[in-house]
C-alpha cells in the first residue's frame, strides 16, 4: 500500500510543494494535487529568486535556455532587483539566492506543471478536484472532506491561500504598507530586473513579463488616501487611468506568519503560512524554505517543535531584512518615509540577534573571512553588497545606521 500525501491548492505555493515532493519522495509515495477549479488563485506574484528555477528544472525539466519553456510561462530572465530613488544612485540588488531567476506568469504555472509532472513522475503524481470542506488531523492520518466525501492521507499540506482569520498567526510589524494598486503596461523596453522604485508614499514594483509589464504601487492607507496614491502612480507612469483588466484593481495586504508550520499530520505553505510585502520577492523564496522543512518533518523525523522553530527563525530573518531597508529612508522626505524609517529603527533596536549578526560580519570581514559566515535571510556576501549600496557601513567603513 503506497503512502499518500495531499497538497491542497494549485497557486504558486501548492504547485511548488507538489514539485518538491515529487522530486524528493521515493516511489513508495503518491503525491495528490487537489484544488477546487471554482476557487481562483491569487494570480499575482510573478518575481522570483534562484531557488524557483532550480526546483522547476528538477521537477519539470524546465530550462531558461529552452525558449518554448520560457514562452509557456510568459517568462523573462531576472538578474536582480533594481532599486531606484532609495539613494541618489540606483543599484541592482542581488537575488535572495542563486545567480539567475525569472519573472513568470503564475496563471500559466498549473498547466505547465501538470503536463510535465504527469509525464516525468507517472508513478507518483496524482490529481483530484473538489471543494475541500474540512481538513481533519486523525493522529495517524489526515482526512480531507471533499465535496462531502472523506479521503485519507498520511499527510496533508494546506496551500489554500490567505487564511480566513489570523488567529493562528503573528501579525508582523516589519512594514507599514497595506495596499497595492496594480497596472499593466503592454509593450515596454525589457530589462532583466524587477524594479523597486521608492515613491513619496511607499514603493512601486515593476515586473517585466513576455509582452507586458506589471506595476504594483504599494502604500499605507493609514498615511495616504487612495486618490492620492492613484494620482501619484498615474503621474509616475504617465497614464491617465490604470489598466487593471487582468488584475484586481487593489490588493489589501497584511503581513503575518503562522505560529506553527506543521502540527500532527497537517502542514501549511504559501499564503496559508505567511505573507510579507513583496520586497525582493521574498514569498516564493520562503515557500521553498518551508518545502524543505515540511520534507524533513515527514521523512527525516525532525520534530514539529524543531521545524516550527526553524520556520519562525526563517521568517523573522526576512522581517529583519525588510526593516533593514526601511531604516535608512529614501530620497523622499515624506510622511510615509518618516514613519517607515522611525518604525524600522525602533523595531531593529529590539532585534539584538540581528545586530549581533551584523557585528560578527564586520569582525569576520576585518579578519578576511567574511564568506565563512553563515547566512541570515541571505548570504554574507549579499549583506556586504547591499550594505555598501545602502551606505549603512555595518560591515565596512564608518557605520552610519
Ligand atoms: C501585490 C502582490 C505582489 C506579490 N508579488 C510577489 C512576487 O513578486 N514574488 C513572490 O514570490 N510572491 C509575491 N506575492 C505573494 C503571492 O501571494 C504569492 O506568490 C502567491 O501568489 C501565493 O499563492 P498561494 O499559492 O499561497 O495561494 P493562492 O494563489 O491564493 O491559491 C490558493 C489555491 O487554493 C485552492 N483552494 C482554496 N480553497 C480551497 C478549497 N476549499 N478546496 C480546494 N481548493 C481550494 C484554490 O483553488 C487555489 O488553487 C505577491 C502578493 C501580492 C499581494
Amino acid at each position: 500500500m503506497k503512502r499518500r500525501i495531499a497538497v491542497v491548492g494549485v497557486g504558486s505555493a501548492g504547485l511548488l510543494n507538489v514539485m518538491h515532493l515529487c522530486v524528493w519522495l521515493d516511489k513508495s509515495w503518491e503525491i495528490y494535487s487537489i484544488h477546487d477549479p471554482k476557487k481562483k488563485i491569487l494570480g499575482i506574484g510573478e518575481s522570483t529568486n534562484g531557488g524557483f528555477v532550480n526546483l522547476l528544472e528538477q521537477a519539470t525539466n524546465f530550462s531558461i535556455a529552452h525558449a518554448p519553456d520560457m514562452a509557456a510561462l510568459d517568462a523573462t530572465v531576472k538578474y536582480g532587483s533594481r532599486f531606484v530613488n532609495w539613494r541618489e544612485h540606483q543599484w541592482i540588488n542581488p537575488l535572495l539566492n542563486g545567480n539567475i531567476a525569472v519573472h513568470f506568469n503564475n496563471r500559466n504555472l498549473k498547466q505547465f506543471a501538470f503536463e510535465r509532472l504527469a509525464k516525468l513522475w507517472p508513478d507518483q503524481f496524482r490529481t483530484l478536484e473538489g471543494d475541500v470542506e474540512r481538513i481533519v488531523d486523525a493522529g495517524d492520518k489526515a482526512s480531507l472532506i471533499i465535496d462531502g466525501r472523506q479521503h485519507d492521507f498520511d499527510y496533508v499540506v494546506d496551500c489554500r491561500g490567505t487564511p480566513e482569520t489570523l488567529d493562528d498567526c503573528v501579525v508582523s510589524d516589519c512594514t507599514l504598507l497595506d495596499r497595492c494598486l496594480v497596472h499593466r503596461v503592454e509593450g515596454y523596453d525589457f530589462e532583466p530586473f524587477t524594479d523597486h522604485i521608492a515613491t513619496e508614499h511607499g514603493w512601486m514594483f515593476g515586473v517585466p513579463l513576455r509582452g507586458w509589464k506589471t506595476y504594483g504601487y504599494l502604500y499605507s492607507q493609514k498615511l495616504t488616501d487612495k486618490a492620492t496614491a492613484l494620482q501619484d502612480m498615474q503621474a509616475s507612469l504617465g497614464v491617465s487611468k490604470l489598466d487593471a483588466a487582468h488584475y484586481d484593481t487593489e490588493y489589501v495586504l497584511t503581513s503575518y506568519y503562522a505560529k506553527q508550520l506543521v502540527s500532527g499530520r497537517i502542514c501549511k505553505n504559501g499564503n496559508r503560512a505567511l505573507f510579507f510585502e513583496p520586497l525582493i520577492a521574498n514569498s516564493i523564496f520562503l515557500y521553498l524554505r518551508a518545502n524543505r522543512l515540511i520534507f524533513d518533518y515527514i521523512v527525516n523525523g525532525v520534530s514539529a517543535e524543531q521545524v516550527n522553530g526553524n520556520f519562525v527563525r526563517a521568517v523573522q530573518e526576512m522581517e529583519d531584512l525588510i526593516s533593514y531597508y526601511y531604516q535608512g529612508g529614501s530620497m523622499h522626505a515624506s510622511a510615509f518615509w518618516k514613519a517607515a524609517t522611525q518604525s524600522a529603527q525602533q523595531r531593529l533596536t529590539q532585534r539584538r540577534g540581528f545586530l549581533e549578526y551584523l557585528g560578527r560580519l564586520r569582525t569576520m570581514k576585518a579578519e578576511g573571512v567574511l564568506h565563512r559566515a553563515p547566512g541570515y535571510g541571505w548570504a554574507a556576501h549579499t549583506w556586504q553588497v547591499v550594505d555598501a549600496q545602502l551606505g549603512y557601513n555595518y560591515i565596512e567603513g564608518e557605520p552610519h545606521a
